[in-house]
């Protein structure tokens, strides 16, 4: 920690007025926190010590090691892992990183307490979806600092909500404040793809967490604070065929002709579901195929990839039931049909009491009057055991996500560096 102490006489006073003005240039030079005490020859000690809370120029710098750690799910997120874990160390908190397969990485963090109050989790993911086949405006994982933005992969989703949280988390225990409840820090693998971080959290963490009051997810909200979405099912429906040579086809039987039939019967199949009032219509969307080998086989495999978008309470078995009825009037029709379905992924709707106390407090400590309802999902309902309210919220516009030359504004992290510090203070102290 850097201490500047001014003495007041005379002649420096003038410097001592011009030293509030110096500050924000000032803190870009120094690494880490500021502690500026004022003194008067008068008195023995200092009658002023205020900390200068860690510099914001550091938290661009995480931000952008941590777009530059590429965390997709075939590079892993161990890297991504090291450097939070890194960061988290200057303040003196130890992380456990534990880590699986090739490079794949959750990182925790747990900042204890007097434990008279319940604790407050925040859960992040490091992973990041890759970067696409269209030309970026700056290299997707270089961390670009341009405009007032960063640009990158995962700056947006959801590399931006981290580093406000963590630099949230070292402000506060730099300051040395009494916490009254723990902070638990969680940033998992995979939530791009199959939840696998999340998982493995609550299978090995859960029943050592203490009794929480809340769970934050950092994803990107734009700032609104969100208590439902929708769930998630993702089902993989493979024809099987014979295969032939084309020159015969009659001899074989055609897999993608099968898919044909069974796409057909999906254009006229309704989803069984009640709409929600903030959520709306459950969708589902057919959105893979691959099928056959080479032009001269009749092939004797074809899958498809269906991504269902669902509400709460809706039973997930009910439209695999439903696929299984499809499959079984086809047979009907034709003997030679034969498909299967299986789950790729499944994760439930969020839905958290609007009503509840912490979504009151939550909504007071960031200033907003609303909750909201949002299309895409999250990590959020695995949570939802752990803590009687699950809450997203972060910076960054949900509409970047997953697009050509996401970014986030500078601005919208240090903003969010202040609400995560504000409900800390709210919840634990
Ligand atoms: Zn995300």
């Amino acid at each position: 920690m850097l201490v500047i102490n001014v003495l007041i006489r005379k002649r420096n006073f003038l410097f001592f007025l011009l030293l509030p003005r110096v500050r924000p240039s000032g803190s870009e030079y120094f690494p880490g926190q500021v502690r500026v005490n004022v003194w008067s020859e008068r008195q023995g000690g200092p009658f002023f010590s205020g900390v200068w809370l860690y510099n914001r120029c550091i938290m661009k710098e995480f931000l952008k090691k941590l777009v530059r750690a590429e965390s997709t799910a075939e590079k892993g997120e161990l890297a991504a892992a090291r450097i939070i874990s890194e960061e988290l160390r200057l303040s003196g908190i130890t992380p456990a990183i534990s880590d699986w397969g090739t490079n794949r990485a959750n990182i925790t963090a747990w900042i204890s307490s007097t434990g008279r109050r319940r604790g407050l989790l925040f859960a992040c993911h490091l992973d990041v979806v890759g970067a696409g086949d269209r030309a970026w405006k700056h290299p997707p994982f270089a961390g670009v600092q341009a405009d007032g933005k960063i640009y990158g992969r995962g700056t947006a989703d959801m590399k931006g909500g981290i580093a406000a949280i963590v630099t949230a988390i070292r402000e506060i225990v730099d300051s040395g404040l009494k916490l009254q409840g723990d902070i638990v820090f969680f940033a998992g693998a995979g939530e791009e793809t199959d939840s696998c971080g999340a998982k493995r959290f609550i299978r090995d963490q859960a029943d050592k967490l203490p009794p929480l009051c809340g769970v934050i997810v950092g994803e990107p909200t734009d700032f609104e604070v969100v208590t439902a979405h929708r769930g998630l099912l993702w089902l993989e429906v493979t024809s099987k065929g014979t295969s032939a040579h084309s020159s015969t086809p009659e001899l074989g039987v055609n897999a993608i002709g099968s898919m044909g039939a069974f796409l057909a019967e999906l254009e006229n199949y309704q989803l069984r579901y009640e709409p929600h009032e903030l959520l709306g219509r459950c969708t589902m969307s057919v959105n893979t195929i691959q099928g056959g080998n080479a032009m001269n086989i009749v092939p004797e495999r074809c899958s498809i990839g269906i991504d269902i978008r669902t509400l709460p309470r809706q039973n997930h078995q009910d439209v695999i039931d439903d696929m299984q009825e499809i499959f079984d009037k086809l047979k009907r029709k034709d003997s030679r049909f034969d498909a299967e379905v299986s789950i790729v992924r499944d994760v439930g709707a969020l839905e958290t009491d609007r009503k509840c106390d912490f979504v009151k407090d939550f909504c007071s400590a960031v200033g907003v009057q609303r909750t909201k309802a949002v299309g895409f999902t999250t990590d959020g309902p695995y949570f939802a055991s752990l803590a009687p309210a699950v809450v997203v919220f972060g910076p960054g516009k949900p509409q970047l996500c997953h697009r050509t030359d996401e970014y986030i504004e500078i601005s919208d992290v240090e903003k969010a560096v202040q609400h995560y510090k504000n409900l800390i203070l709210k919840f634990l102290v």
